[in-house]
């Protein structure tokens, strides 16, 4: 079977390009809109990630303030940083990279993320929204799978999707989604018990684990769909997913590249979240 490549490329150029729009509309009547990104890590992955922010949201009209607190900020510090900044009028959106410093998890620190300015849908009020099906910011890269797959048009109701990772910003929440699509969704974790038989029972196989090649052929039933959100760094350095491509590229009807996938529509969304953010700020 030939294996579509669900290229995240295009829907991401589609996205950006009316953030673009929106975010010079904001900057003609007024300030640009300006995202806080906090770090309190050093990272080499984070760094990179950081830096990749940064540039996406310059080409696209948004100031990018990085807040440095170091590897050892205490959980008091963190939250002060994220109190101001959710206090600042100047700032429309906040976003908290991970991983924290060693002993401090998210839920100890976003919930001094206001709700209005949350563009990842991290805090226990926006994570809670969505369990209620009520409007806020969902978390981006959960976001993504979901328009990935429409813009492939790849119908979700009715269809078995499992999700592997039950992580509260990527896994928990793509499942919260997925039902509201109106799909069965099974969500696998890493206490699972035998995880093929799991995943090869459904149509769709998102991988949200961070484990390289965690996801093989023989974890995938014929002509199923796989989408890779995993973003892991392999030994040579290379950004790789959860799934091995190569057992899985020629049974699977559709996979999604690492990079080039999940990846560039995070990011897309991200920022379209921060151009919503600033326009219902200057509403308000
Ligand atoms: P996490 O470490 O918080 O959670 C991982 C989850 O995977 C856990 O729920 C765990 O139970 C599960 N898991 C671990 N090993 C497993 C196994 N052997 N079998 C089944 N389940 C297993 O990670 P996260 O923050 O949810 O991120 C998951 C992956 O997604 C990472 O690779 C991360 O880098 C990537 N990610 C990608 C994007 C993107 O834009 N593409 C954004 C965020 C995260």
């Amino acid at each position: 079977m030939d294996t579509v490549s669900l290229s995240g490329k295009e829907l991401a150029a589609a996205i950006n390009a009316d953030t673009k729009a929106r975010a010079a509309t904001l900057a003609t009547g007024g300030p640009a809109p300006r995202l806080a990104l906090v770090v309190a890590n050093d990272d080499p992955a984070s760094a990179w990630y950081v830096n990749s922010l940064r540039k996406a949201a310059e080409r696209l009209g948004i100031t990018c303030d990085t807040v440095e607190l170091g590897a050892d900020a205490s959980a008091e510090a963190i939250r002060a940083e994220l109190d101001a900044r959710s206090a600042d009028s100047a700032t429309d959106a906040i976003m908290l990279q991970t991983p924290l410093p060693a002993g401090i998890g998210l839920d100890d620190v976003s919930s001094s993320i206001a709700a209005t300015k949350d563009v990842d849908g991290v805090s226990p009020l926006s994570l809670g929204l969505l369990a209620s099906n009520l409007d806020g910011f969902v978390p981006a890269t959960s976001e993504a799978v979901v328009e990935l797959l429409k813009h492939h048009e790849i119908p979700l109701a009715g269809r078995h999707v499992a999700v592997v990772g039950r992580s509260n910003i990527v896994g928990k929440p793509l499942a919260q989604l997925l039902l509201a699509e109106n799909a069965t969704v099974t969500v696998a974790h890493s206490r699972t018990t035998d995880l093929p038989s799991v995943t090869s029972a459904a149509d769709i196989v998102v991988a949200a684990a961070g484990r390289i090649d965690l996801v093989t052929g023989k974890h995938i039933g014929e002509a199923a769909v796989v989408v890779d959100v995993g973003t892991n760094e392999a030994p040579d350095g290379k950004i790789v997913g959860d799934v091995e491509a190569d057992s899985v590229r020629g049974k699977a009807a559709a996979l999604s590249p690492v990079p080039g996938g999940v990846g560039p529509v995070t990011t897309a969304l991200l920022m379209r979240h921060v151009v919503t953010a600033a326009e219902n700020a200057r509403r308000a």
